[in-house]
């Protein structure tokens, strides 16, 4: 049994919070009867709860880890018709991707079909680590280092500190390591670019303490249960 509020989070209706005041405003019902009681127990798989009058859906919830290959987008469709994640995994349940990676970033993503999750993810306050590998263009000064781990002004604010190490350095090209909470559009490009090293390979390896393991540019797996809970 499970909270009704945590069962309409997690069917993707709203946040927890949304969540309770469809309830307390008397907008759901399980098996035909209003509930307006927070923290009633309900069970996601037997009783039938309405929003509105409409059945929520109650997909069982899964999550997938995904190693993103390079050249395919992070949107369910994509008009132009290119390649998408959610052709890639295959899976009956209508999955979306927890943020996403530009087309040519490759790496880590993760699907789920539980909206609770995914939100609390994404949601700046919980400054969920991002780490990628960088390779970028020339011979990186401990200066740009320094600035890209203190924060640079991009055209949408100043970004929050991160963690930087360099793994390479030749005349022609750096590599570095770099983990971020935020998760702005294009941010590692356009974070190396202010610093006058622009992304030539951008690859996600871990996201919180998630990593890809041995999983080829493609393959996924399903999260373990233990995974999941940790993730909460
Ligand atoms: N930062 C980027 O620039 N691109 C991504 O895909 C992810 C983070």
């Amino acid at each position: 049994m499970e909270r009704l509020q945590k069962v309409l989070a997690q069917a993707g209706v709203a946040s927890r919070r949304k969540c309770e005041e469809l309830i307390v405003s008397g907008r759901v019902t399980v098996n035909g009867l209003v509930i307006r009681e927070l923290g009633t127990k309900v069970d996601p798989e037997l009783d039938r709860i309405e929003l509105d009058g409409k059945p929520i859906e109650q997909e069982p919830l899964v999550y997938i880890l995904l190693n993103k290959p390079i050249g395919v987008v992070t949107t369910a469709s994509d008009p132009e018709g290119r390649k998408t994640v959610i052709e890639i995994v295959q899976v009956k349940e209508r999955v979306f991707p927890v943020g996403r990676l530009d087309m040519n970033t490759s790496g880590l993503l993760l699907l789920t079909n539980d909206g609770e999750l995914a939100n609390g993810l994404m949601h700046p306050r919980h400054e969920v680590d991002k780490k990628y590998i960088a390779e970028v263009k020339g011979s990186i000064s401990e200066e740009a280092l320094a600035k890209l781990a203190n924060g640079i002004l991009l055209e949408d604010g100043l970004t929050a500190p991160a963690k930087v190490k360099l793994l390479k350095r030749t005349a022609f090209l750096s590599k570095l390591e770099i983990t971020i909470h935020e998760g702005r559009n294009r941010q590692v490009r356009r974070m190396c670019e202010a610093v006058g090293h622009p992304v030539q390979k951008l690859k996600r390896v871990q996201v919180a303490f998630l990593t890809l393991g041995g999983l080829p540019p493609g393959g996924w797996r399903y999260l373990t249960d233990f995974e999941v809970k940790r993730l909460y």
